[in-house]
């Protein structure tokens, strides 16, 4: 299976805090894997060194065979210019937490925009990818309203479409029903398993058990910087080899 994500070694620290202490991981084309831990671990951090919101101080991180963030020529490694890592990122769409959805637009105006801008779509063509990309998301009657308009659910749908709009090879997921009142959250959990079935390659933080053991190939627990156990879900989540793992799954239940 060709690897759409391959971690090696990474390292982070903020400050004297070492936050990724060494982070082992790889996804191949069309797996979903879930990320467990607890708050703090750095899963968050990881997620962002992987389209270089934050660079790693040590280890490399590659997306469909690319190193992000750097070229590399002999053993030296030179940061990529501005436009060549927007170019890496255009592979990668992130959805977070929060929306981040620009207020002054249109749903439909908020997902047209990236494709427009940053890769010269025709207006046409962007209109008609956004629409079917908000019938993906059933949202096919909101394509007018605005951000503050539609409950937290549909904001983050139409963030989720915003991110397909750039075809990315590659999701990432942020605890994308974190922010969300808990009867909005299976709407936003059902349009992820849509895209799982259609083969998108994605990376999942999540606190939703459930969700990880019925989507996940592979589930990736963190603790403390390090990954503490990786596998199935039927391993990791239900008969976890390591304590630390079933001290957070206790807690979680
Ligand atoms: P998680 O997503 O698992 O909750 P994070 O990756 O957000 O964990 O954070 C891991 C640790 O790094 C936390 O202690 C957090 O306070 C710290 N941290 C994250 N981002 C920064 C930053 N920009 N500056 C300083 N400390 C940070
Ligand atoms: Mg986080």
């Amino acid at each position: 299976m060709r690897a759409v994500v391959e971690a090696y070694g990474v390292r982070k620290s903020f400050g004297s805090l070492e936050v990724l202490k060494g982070i082992d991981l790889t996804l191949a084309a069309g797996e979903v894997a879930c990320i467990l831990g607890p708050s703090g671990s750095g899963k968050s951090t990881f997620l962002r060194c992987i389209n270089h919101l934050e660079k790693p101080d040590g280890g490399r991180i590659l997306v469909n065979g690319s190193l992000i963030g750097y070229r590399e020529r002999g053993d030296v490694l030179y940061e990529l210019k501005r436009n060549e890592l927007a170019l890496q990122r255009r592979a990668i769409g992130m959805v977070f937490q929060r929306f981040n959805l620009f207020p002054h637009l249109s749903v439909l105006d908020n997902i047209i925009q990236a494709p427009m801008l940053l890769k010269g779509e025709a207006r046409d063509s962007a209109v008609a990818h956004a629409r079917s990309l908000l019938a993906m998301v059933d949202l096919g009657n909101k394509e007018n309203a605005r951000p503050n308009e539609l409950s937290g659910g549909q904001q983050q749908r139409v963030a989720i479409a915003r991110a397909l709009a750039m075809q990315p090879s590659l999701m990432l997921f942020d605890e994308p029903t974190s922010a969300l009142d808990p009867e909005l959250v299976g709407e936003v959990l059902a349009v992820i398993k849509r895209l799982a079935a259609q083969g998108m390659t994605m990376l999942v933080v999540t606190h939703e058990i459930g969700f990880a053991r019925e989507v996940a190939d592979r589930v990736v627990f963190m603790d403390d910087g390090y990954v503490v156990e990786e596998g199935s879900a039927s391993t990791v989540i239900d008969n976890p080899q390591m304590q630390r793992t079933r001290t957070f799954l206790s807690r979680m239940s």
